[in-house]
């Protein structure tokens, strides 16, 4: 890492929010319910599906989970009433995980009916390592009762190819599978060469596909979007049964190479006022990103 993306990721803690903003503002749809909407409607007119994310985390008041999930249930309809062709993708710590497993499991299953009604998928993101089990657990409890449900894996835990082996190949979960975002986990729970996590994220790619297990292949990283189309092929997987996925505002031209080769992609669009964990998060990811915004700092990503 070069001195500039070093200071950069460095820095991010003590960067001034509204700095923050600007550096992520090609990540985030808006603030507006309608601002997603809009974002959603130009990738569905392009052919690529869409994953709404009303940004939250990390919540500590019953009445901030509760609201979320009114936010959410906004989304669901302004998803059916505008014909999007999109999902939701939301985080356990949003609706109370760390407050009470119970409460947290009941406002997500809330929504998963509300969904159901709407014939719309929920997708249960994966966050630190201390949420793992519960995420895991959540899932498999509501998928008893509820068919519009899955959630992550990430490549870079040690225990992931055991989850993938004991549990989530047996009760075919469908997945995203994705390295695993910047959490700061120790060296004993995730591997720390980038290698390595690269090898995990193929084998257990390979493995879910072996068991027909649908996944979102949740990745910007060129050598694996090319090992997801190899693997493809290998199990000769008609376009239903698998689909790429990538983060708004990241890697136009790749994202063009996946749907010119006739793979269904799908963008992950958050969008709301909480914008700072996820900014900082995506910054921490692409430090390179500081710099080109400072060459285009007044011109916006082009969806
Ligand atoms: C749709 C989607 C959903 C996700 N959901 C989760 C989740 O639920 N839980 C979780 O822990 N993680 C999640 N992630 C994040 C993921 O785990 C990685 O942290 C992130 O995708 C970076 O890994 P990479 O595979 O893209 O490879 P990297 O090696 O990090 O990136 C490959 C290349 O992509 C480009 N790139 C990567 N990130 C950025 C960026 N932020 N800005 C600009 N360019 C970038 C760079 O050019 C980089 O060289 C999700 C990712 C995606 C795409």
């Amino acid at each position: 890492m070069g001195w500039f993306n070093s200071l950069v990721v460095a820095t991010v803690p003590i960067t001034p929010p509204p700095l923050v903003r600007i550096f992520a503002a090609r990540y985030i749809a808006g603030d507006k319910l309608e601002n997603a909407v809009k974002v959603v409607k130009t990738l569905n007119e392009r052919g690529i599906m869409a994953t709404v994310d009303v940004l939250g985390e990390s919540v500590t008041k019953k009445e901030q989970a509760r609201q979320a999930v009114e936010e959410y249930k906004l989304v669901l309809s302004a998803i059916a009433e505008n014909k999007l062709d999109a999902n939701i993708s939301l985080k356990p710590t949003q609706f109370g995980l760390k407050i009470d497993y119970n409460f947290c499991y009941a406002n997500i299953e809330e929504l998963v009916v509300e969904a159901e009604k709407y014939g719309i998928f929920v997708r249960i993101d994966m966050e630190d390592f201390t949420c793992t089990d519960d995420t895991f657990k959540m899932t498999l409890e509501l998928m008893k009762k509820h068919k519009n449900i899955g959630t992550v894996i990430q490549a870079k835990l040690h225990r992931t190819i055991n989850d993938v082996e004991t549990t989530l190949v047996g009760n075919k979960v469908n997945l995203r599978l994705c390295k695993g975002g910047t959490y700061n986990e120790p060296r004993k729970i995730a591997w720390a060469g980038k290698e390595i996590v690269r090898q995990n994220f193929i084998t257990c790619l390979d493995m879910l596909f072996s068991a027909g297990c649908y996944v979102g292949i949740a990745t910007h990283d060129e050598r694996l979007v090319f090992e997801g189309m190899r693997l493809v092929r290998k199990h000769k997987l008609n376009r239903e049964r698998y689909e790429f996925q990538m983060l708004l505002g990241v890697d136009r031209e790749l994202r063009d190479i996946i749907v010119d080769e006739g793979h269904r992609l799908r963008i992950y669009v958050p969008f709301g006022k909480q914008w700072y964990a996820y900014s900082t998060r995506r910054l921490r990811e692409n430090p390179d990103m500081a710099g080109h915004i400072m060459k285009n700092i007044f011109k916006r990503y082009e969806i």
